[in-house]
């Protein structure tokens, strides 16, 4: 039987094994397995040559039990109403497993934003603003960019949120601009989290980092400043890169500025000279020390899980790994550090760039850097000790810390 792959049924069979062995009471759980809210909408755009698209946009807040909504928007062809599920699932369990007072959410937007122009884009981003405008706002929801938006994206929708509300409220939205109140560290934070977590990881099971190997799938937001940091901050040796085009291997490491500067004048990863070609498929599979998948959903499954050969698996996308991997994984010995733990440095900023917007007082890169660490190492232990203490895996560790506190939140609450 093939492996059922909608990323919602994947979080809901990941809350179900964690449901059962914290003992959660039936109604509880069923209520932590569906959104607590989502809207849906229409969204018509008038395009440059004259005629109107009608665009379909999505926000799901899955639980604001902790705190207000926390999640990404991405604009995407193949978005689905079950993906921004699943992402607002994740966020739930990522804002409560590093302890920021935030819930979880997501929106999207059905589009492809390669095919538009600029102008479309802002039309676009504004209407989708002007739809969930009501339902957001720093005590209610805040989004972010995801995939495919970005900070002139999130600048566009607080700029129309402001017009619409008649007052400054730059903590409406994160990922935005230094000029309009965005974060010092914010793009490289998703990748320096993950970097805390693998440094802890390595110590935990005798692995020194200095000159191991790497491997990196994915080379956006994420992936290239995987790379720079494993490099600068670790010292490792990154030896295989990725994108969808492909990827490239040498044994000897892959300098970053100069594949960075490659990338940045092709578009791609693929063609890089001076190393080998290598495909995404073969690179997850490569006897490297630290694996790392950075770019989309489904690329560890139960088809190659017994060809990966790394110590240490860091998460940095969202999803990459299946339940049936999961399962094959676990009798390899290979240190797991789950998703929403590995990847929740982007939230964590996100949040301290909400802090800062309500107290017009901004801080340097250091001090975010300070605070990210003891975050995530923070987060990182108590999942580590979790999983110890109940002898589970990584990742039903941090369902069990997530889902304890969110629904420790709705009892106070006394909702169920
Ligand atoms: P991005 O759009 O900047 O980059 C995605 C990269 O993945 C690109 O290099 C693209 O070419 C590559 N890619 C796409 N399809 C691929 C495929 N089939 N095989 C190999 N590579 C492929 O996105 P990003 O912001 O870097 O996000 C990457 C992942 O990290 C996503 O799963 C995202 O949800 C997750 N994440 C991102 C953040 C953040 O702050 N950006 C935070 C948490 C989690």
């Amino acid at each position: 039987m093939s492996e059922n792959l909608n990323p919602f049924a994947i979080a809901q069979a990941q809350l179900d094994a964690a449901a059962e062995i914290l003992q959660l009471d039936p109604q509880m759980h069923a209520f932590l397995r569906e959104p607590m809210r989502e809207f849906h909408f229409s969204i018509p755009v008038h395009m440059d040559d004259g005629h109107v698209e009608i665009f379909k946009g999505f926000r799901v807040q899955y639980n604001d039990a902790r705190g207000p909504a926390k999640g990404g928007i991405r604009f995407h062809p193949d978005e689905t109403i079950d993906t921004v599920r699943a992402l607002a699932a994740w966020m739930t369990w990522k804002t409560a497993v590093v302890d920021l007072p935030l819930g979880g959410g997501k929106g999207g937007v059905i589009c492809n934003p390669r095919e538009m122009s600029q102008g479309e884009l802002e039309r676009l981003s504004r209407a989708f603003m002007r739809n969930i405008a009501r339902y957001v706002g720093i005590t209610q929801d805040v989004p972010a960019p995801d995939v495919n938006t970005n900070a002139q994206i999130m600048s566009w929708m607080v700029d129309e949120y402001e017009v619409l509300m008649g007052h400054r409220e730059p903590g409406v939205i994160t990922g935005k601009p230094m000029e309009l109140g965005g974060s010092a560290g914010r793009p490289p934070a998703t990748a320096m989290g993950g970097i805390f977590t693998i440094r802890e990881a390595a110590r935990l099971i005798g692995l020194p980092l200095e000159g191991a190997t790497c491997a990196i799938q994915g080379y956006g937001n994420v992936g290239s400043f995987a790379h720079k940091l494993a490099t600068e901050v670790l010292g490792m040796k990154v030896v295989a890169v990725s994108d969808e085009f492909g990827g490239i291997y040498n044994s000897q490491g892959l300098d970053y500025d100069s594949v960075f500067a490659h990338v940045k004048s092709t578009g791609r990863v693929p063609g890089y000279p001076g190393a080998e070609s290598v495909t995404n498929s073969d690179l997850l599979e490569l006897e490297v020390d630290v694996l790392i998948p950075g770019a989309i959903e489904n690329q560890i499954t139960g088809q190659n899980a017994d060809r990966i050969k790394a110590r240490i698996l860091a998460e940095l996308a969202n999803g990459p790994t299946t339940p049936e991997a999961d399962e094959i994984l676990a009798a390899k010995n290979i240190y797991i550090i789950p998703d929403f733990l590995c990847n929740a440095g982007g939230v964590t900023v996100s949040y301290f760039e909400m802090v800062q917007n309500a107290q017009q007082f901004y801080w340097d890169e250091g001090m975010i850097n300070d605070r990210l660490d003891r975050k995530m190492t923070t987060a990182f232990h108590a999942v580590h000790n979790m999983a110890q203490s109940k002898k589970v895996s990584n990742r039903v560790a941090a369902y069990l810390v997530a889902v304890d506190r969110v629904a420790r939140a709705v009892r106070w609450r006394g909702w169920v």
